[in-house]
Order: structure tokens, then C-alpha cells, then sequence
């Protein structure tokens, strides 16, 4: 299984984690249960203060019945005695003031009666104040008959009206009176419970409403909880994992070579380190897409995990960089016996969008404790030998050597001093000819670039080129390069050499620029050389890249009125069948064939049928990297008719072309006497 879980990780990068869930959660609950509990208390003391103030009310209401009920009772109490003494009284100064006390204990009952009309009355309160005032208005008239009858010194008989009538009528009032008394205090007793109650259930409201702040508090810190340790365990898993292959990436990678480090020092064992780098990935990208792309990653990941030990690493590194660290070793031998596995089970077959393809990788290793004593020394030394590797030719591998960072270094000083190179003009052309093998007359010329560095001489593109591609400088060298070019041959021509070609390269960063045509129509003009003099060499690639595309540009090129030719055929992932769509003029065939075509019957099948394959499509060959007469003489028996290679000329300064414009080969090639029936036609 690829997967490898957090489980792996050592304590000290767990360290590096920002706020545990459980701290979260924590808070999340406390901040609640605040929040609540002071939203509690708050509702809970104004509920606490209405209790209060219900009950505040209850107590001052109740003091002011009993005030005035008691005032009420007190003057009719006084007024009975009052209207008696008056009956009884002959002293007409007594009687006045007696008069007078009379009147202030009927208004003083009046004023009290009126206040407690206005105060809040229960029904029965008020039907007792009523019985009171139907008595009272019974009583008053008796009691003025008796004032009336003292007035007219009839006492005897007032002070009979008084006992008779008067007095038990008062007495009736003073009842009724009482009665009210007595049911404003049950009316208090019971709004003052009311109020306590009330007081009570607030009260309990708030312990209640705290307890369930309380809980809710624990269920949100619970659930916070939960989340955050599930969006941790997913934020780790994803900085601790690559998504495409679910193999750890570099972090956890680096954390798990530390920890083979301290395991090897203990047991006194050795650890490789294998920087591994899939070959020409990125053809496959632009080839097949990025989906098939991708698979191929997922699938070399899933071969190197199944080539090692379960307790071994697997990493990505990102795009097609994978790093394997073995530990437990004992001998080198052991390492490489591993390396030469994993080569194998990268160069295997893919089965990939419905088609078998091919990849291979390079391998470089550093091996602990010889190539260095920490994870990043060894890990950017396994890259410096992986570097190697692929310089070296591929599918291979490389066990680091401390000669090989000088060499890095070399490269650094080189990116740099690339920089300046075309300002300075350090990048030159040289041409290569090609020979037409019927006339043994120059057909044509490639220009090849040179960098003639200050210090280091004269550099071949194999050393630069690649850097101007990753900068993407190649498009400003290109279009100068091809302005050179034009200027150059039409100065050829101006010579009276106005049969020659010029042949210019053109990578594929420089075709797909939108400045490609243009560059083309200014070079041509500027240098006045007729466009059929110029030919434009792609690769085969470009057309895999994008075949509709790559077609619809080749025809705009072909518009201008240049010829354009396939180099290197036979060395990228197209084939024989997709020759037919290419709309090209000539195929230059690779070296690789040519090398061995004295041989090798499979080179001399393969490159019959590529002439002709390409006679039935009209399209002119090219032979590459001719070295030998040998290799001549078969190209010219299987009809191929110009060709370009060592054995002709290498590309040499414009300077010397002039000398071998009118340079005869046919002496050379010994075949002056014996021409080819097929080449006469050419
Ligand atoms: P290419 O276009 O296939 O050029 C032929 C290469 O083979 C040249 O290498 C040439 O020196 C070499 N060669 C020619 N005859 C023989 C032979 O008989 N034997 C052997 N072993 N090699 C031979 P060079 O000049 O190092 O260029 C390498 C590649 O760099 C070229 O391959 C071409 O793809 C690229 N290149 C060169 N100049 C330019 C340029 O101006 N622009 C671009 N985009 N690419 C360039
Ligand atoms: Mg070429
Ligand atoms: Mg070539």
C-alpha cells in the first residue's frame, strides 16, 4: 500500500503543529458557556428585579390600604363619640368645637375614602367600599337629623336618635370597614406570595438555564472538538503527503531519512539514497497529455514502492522526482543490487490511454555515512549523481562523487555567464555542408550554433543548449541566429552560389512562439535570400505535441515559400504511419542509423524503408552523421542521395564553407565511374 499514514511522523515534527484540537475545543466551550452564562445572569436579574419590585409594590399598596382604611375606621369611630357628647353637651362653646371636630373627622374619612378608591382593588375590596359607602350614605342623614335636633336643644330626643339609630349605624360602617381591612391584608398575604413564588421561579429559571450553559458549553467544545482533530488529521495528511501517489512528500520525507540516520548510526549500518528522475518526462506530458501524464507518475510510484522493503521510503518530490532511501545495509553491492531492480521496474512496459509506452529513469545515490552525515547533504548529493546520470546517456545510474560538485558548481558559473553570452555576441554559427552524392557539388549548409566562451574556447550546443531552452533565451538566440544565417548564405549567393541552401534548427520553444513567422518574413527580407533557399529543421516531437496545430504552422511556414524538414527521424515516439501527415519536404535520417548500416541488416531494413516510404510521400532524404566511405558507399547503394557527416566536412566558420562552395567530392567518394541509377534522377 502506498499510503503512509500520520502514524509515521516523529514527535519532533509533530512539534511543529499549530493549536491541538483539543485546545480549540476548549476554548470554543468556554467562550459558550460564557456567552450564555452572561446572557443567564443578565435575564435572570431583570426577572429577579420585577420579582422585587411586584413585591415592593405589594408592600407599599398594602401600607397605604391599611393607613387609610385605619383612618377611615379612627374618624368614624371619633365622629360616633363626637355626634354622643354632642347630645349630651349644654355648653354652647363645647357644642361649637364638638361641631367643628365632627366636620374635620367627615372630611378626613371623605379624603381617605377618595385615596383608597385610587389605589388597585380586588373585586371584593371594592364591593366592601361600596357596602361602606351605601351604609355611610344611610348614616349621614341620621347623624344631621341629630345634629338638626341638638340645634333646636331637643337633647333628650338627639341623644335618643344617637343610641336608637346613629351609633348602631356607625357601628355597621366601622364592620364594613374592618371587613375591608381585613381583606386588603389577605389581598397582601396573597400578592406577597405571589411575588416570593415569582422570586423563586427566577430564581430557578437561572440555576437551570446555567446548568444547560454548562452543557451546551461541553456539547459545543465536544463537537469542536471532533472537527478541528478531523480537519487537523486532514491538514496533516495533506502537508505530510503528495496527493497525486499518497506517497509522503518532501517533509515527511526528510523526517523519515533523519530518523533512518539515527537507526543506522546506532546499528553502525549504511543508508542509501536514491534520487530518482524519469527520463524525458516530459515528452509523455506533451505527447499524451497531463492525465496520461499523471498515470505514469501514479505507476512508477506504485513499482518503485513494490521493489523495496515495507520499512524502506518511497517519496515524491514533486513533478517526476522521486527519492528512495534504503537502510539496514551493510555493503554497496546491496544498494546497487536494489538500484538495478528499480531500473528494470521503470523500464517495463506502461499500459497508459489505451497504448503500450516506454520511460526509464536515472538514478542517482548517495550513500550515508560516505556522501555525508545529514538528510540534506545526502539528498542533494544523490541529485548532483542523479544530474550525472542523465548526462551520461539515461537508464542508468550514478553513485555520487565529491568530484561531481565542482562540476555543479561549473554548471552554475556557466548558467550565469550564458546570461551575457548573446549581448557579447559569443554565439556563433557554424555550417555543416551537405552533399549531394550524384554531382559530389554542396547542395546545402546547416547552420549549428557555437558558443565561443572567453575562457573555456569554442562550446557545442550539447553543453548550453538545454539552459537557453529552460530560460527560454532560445528565442532570442534563435531569431538571431536565423537573421545570421540568412544574411550570410544570401552573401553566398550574391557569389554567384546561388543553388545553396542554408538548413537552420529550430527546437520547439522557438516554434510555438508567436514570433516564429514574422522572424522568418524579417530575416528573409532584411537579407534578401529567396525563401525556397531556406529550410527549417524540426523534430519529430513537435509534431507529437500537437499534430493539428503543429500542421496548421508548418503550412503558414510552407506559405511563406521555405522548405521544412523532420530531423533526427526515427528517434522520438512517432512512427513510419504518421510520416503521411507531416506536410513537410525533406526527413534527415538520424545517425543512429547511419552508424551501423555497414552491419546491421535491421538499419538497412529501416532505412529502406524510410527512402521509401518517403519517394512514394516526395520527400528529398538526408543522411546524417556520416563518418565513414564505408557508410557512404551503403547509403548511396540504397539510394539515398545527399548526405552530411564527418567524413564530408564538420561544421566548420563561414570562412572555410566559401573555400568548399566549388570544392568537387566525386573523386573522394570514388564513385565518379558508378552512379546509382536512382541518384541521376536528383
Ligand atoms: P542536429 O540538428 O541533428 O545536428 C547534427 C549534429 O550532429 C551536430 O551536432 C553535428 O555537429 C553532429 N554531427 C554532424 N555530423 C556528424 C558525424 O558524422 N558524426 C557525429 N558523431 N556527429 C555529427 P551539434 O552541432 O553538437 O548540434 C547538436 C544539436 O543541437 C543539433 O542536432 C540540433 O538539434 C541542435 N542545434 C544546433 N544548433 C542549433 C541552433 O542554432 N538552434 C537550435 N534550436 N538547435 C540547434
Ligand atoms: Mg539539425
Ligand atoms: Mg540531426
Amino acid at each position: 500500500m502506498l499510503h503512509t499514514g500520520p502514524g509515521n511522523i516523529s514527535p519532533a515534527m509533530r512539534h511543529i503543529e499549530r493549536p491541538s484540537a483539543w485546545k480549540i475545543a476548549l476554548l470554543a466551550g468556554f467562550v459558550t458557556q460564557l456567552l450564555l452564562l452572561v446572557f443567564v445572569t443578565a435575564i435572570g436579574l431583570q426577572q429577579l428585579e420585577v420579582a422585587t419590585d411586584k413585591l415592593n409594590q405589594v408592600v407599599d399598596v398594602h401600607m397605604r390600604k391599611q393607613t387609610l382604611t385605619t383612618t377611615m375606621v379612627v374618624n368614624a369611630r371619633e365622629r360616633t363619640i363626637v355626634i354622643l357628647m354632642l347630645a349630651k353637651t349644654l355648653d354652647p362653646v363645647e357644642r361649637a368645637n364638638l361641631l367643628n371636630q365632627f366636620s374635620d373627622n367627615g372630611s378626613a374619612f371623605a379624603i381617605a375614602r377618595q385615596a383608597l378608591l385610587k389605589l388597585p382593588l380586588s373585586a371584593r375590596e371594592q364591593g366592601l367600599l361600596t357596602r361602606q359607602g351605601r351604609l355611610t350614605s344611610i348614616a349621614q342623614p341620621i347623624q344631621l337629623q341629630v345634629i338638626d335636633l341638638i340645634n333646636a336643644d331637643f337633647t333628650e330626643a338627639a341623644e335618643d336618635l344617637v343610641l336608637t339609630q346613629a351609633i348602631p349605624m356607625q357601628n355597621q360602617v366601622v364592620s364594613a370597614l374592618s371587613q375591608l381591612d381585613a381583606e386588603a391584608q389577605k389581598v397582601a398575604r396573597v400578592a406577597s406570595s405571589r411575588a416570593r413564588e415569582d422570586h423563586v421561579m427566577a430564581r430557578q429559571w437561572m440555576f437551570l438555564l446555567s446548568g444547560a450553559a454548562l452543557f451546551i458549553g461541553v456539547f459545543v467544545a465536544t463537537f469542536v472538538f471532533l472537527y478541528a482533530s478531523r480537519v487537523d488529521r486532514e491538514r496533516e495528511r495533506l502537508s505530510t503527503e503528495d496527493p497525486l501517489t499518497g506517497l509522503p512528500n518532501r517533509m515527511l520525507f526528510m523526517d523519515r531519512l533523519e530518523q533512518s540516520l539515527i537507526r543506522a548510526e546506532r546499528h553502525q549500518t549504511l543508508v542509501g539514497v536514491m534520487f530518482i528522475d524519469l527520463d524525458r518526462f516530459k515528452r509523455v506530458n506533451d505527447t499524451l497529455g497531463h492525465a496520461s501524464g499523471d498515470t505514469l507518475i501514479c505507476d512508477v510510484a506504485k513499482r518503485l514502492r513494490a521493489t523495496i522493503r515495507a520499512e524502506d521510503i518511497v517519496a515524491r518530490l514533486g513533478g517526476d522526482e522521486f527519492v528512495v532511501v534504503v537502510g539496514d545495509i551493510t555493503a554497496i553491492k546491496h544498494i546497487l543490487q536494489i538500484v538495478e531492480k528499480m531500473l528494470a521496474a521503470v523500464a517495463a512496459p506502461y499500459q497508459i490511454a489505451e497504448r503500450e509506452l516506454f520511460s526509464s529513469c536515472s538514478i542517482g545515490i548517495s550513500v550515508y555515512p560516505h556522501d555525508g552525515d545529514n538528510s540534506g547533504d545526502l539528498l542533494k548529493n544523490a541529485d548532483t549523481a542523479m544530474y550525472h546520470a542523465k548526462n551520461g546517456g539515461r537508464n542508468r545510474f550514478q553513485l555520487y562523487d565529491p568530484a561531481m560538485n565542482a562540476m555543479a558548481e561549473e554548471r552554475l558559473q556557466l548558467e550565469t555567464d550564458l546570461h551575457y553570452a548573446l549581448g557579447r555576441n559569443e554565439l556563433i554559427l557554424h555550417y555543416q555542408p551537405q552533399v549531394n552524392l550524384n554531382t559530389g557539388r554542396l547542395h546545402a549548409v546547416e547552420a549549428l550554433v557555437r558558443w565561443s566562451h572567453p575562457e573555456k574556447g569554442l562550446l557545442s550546443p550539447a553543453v548550453f543548449l538545454e539552459m537557453l531552452e529552460e530560460t527560454g533565451q532560445i528565442v532570442d538566440v534563435g531569431r538571431k541566429l536565423l537573421e545570421t544565417a540568412c544574411h550570410q548564405t544570401a552573401g553566398w549567393h550574391a557569389a554567384g552560389h546561388t543553388h545553396l541552401e542554408i538548413a537552420v534548427n529550430v527546437s520547439s520553444k522557438e516554434f510555438w512562439h508567436e514570433g516564429l513567422i514574422p522572424g522568418v518574413q524579417t530575416a528573409l527580407a532584411q537579407s534578401g535570400l529567396p525563401p525556397h533557399a531556406l529550410q527549417l529543421e524540426l523534430t519529430e516531437g513537435i509534431f507529437m505535441e500537437n499534430m493539428d496545430a503543429a500542421v496548421k504552422r508548418v503550412q503558414e511556414l510552407k506559405a511563406l515559400g521555405i522548405t521544412v524538414s523532420v530531423d533526427d527521424f526515427g528517434t522520438g515516439y512517432s512512427s513510419l504511419a504518421h510520416l503521411k501527415r507531416f506536410p513537410i519536404d525533406v526527413l534527415k535520417i538520424d545517425r543512429y542509423f547511419v552508424k551501423d548500416v555497414q552491419h546491421d541488416p535491421v538499419n538497412v531494413a529501416l532505412i529502406r524503408s524510410i527512402l521509401s516510404l518517403s519517394h512514394d510521400l516526395k520527400l528529398e532524404n538526408v543522411a546524417e552523421g556520416v563518418e565513414t566511405l564505408a557508410q557512404l558507399e551503403c547509403l548511396r547503394k540504397l539510394g539515398c542521395p545527399i548526405v552530411q557527416g564527418y567524413f564530408i566536412s564538420r561544421p566548420v566558420p563561414a570562412e572555410q564553407i566559401s573555400s568548399l562552395l566549388d570544392h568537387d567530392w566525386l573523386p573522394a567518394f570514388s564513385l565518379a565511374h558508378h552512379v546509382h541509377p536512382k541518384l541521376t534522377a536528383i
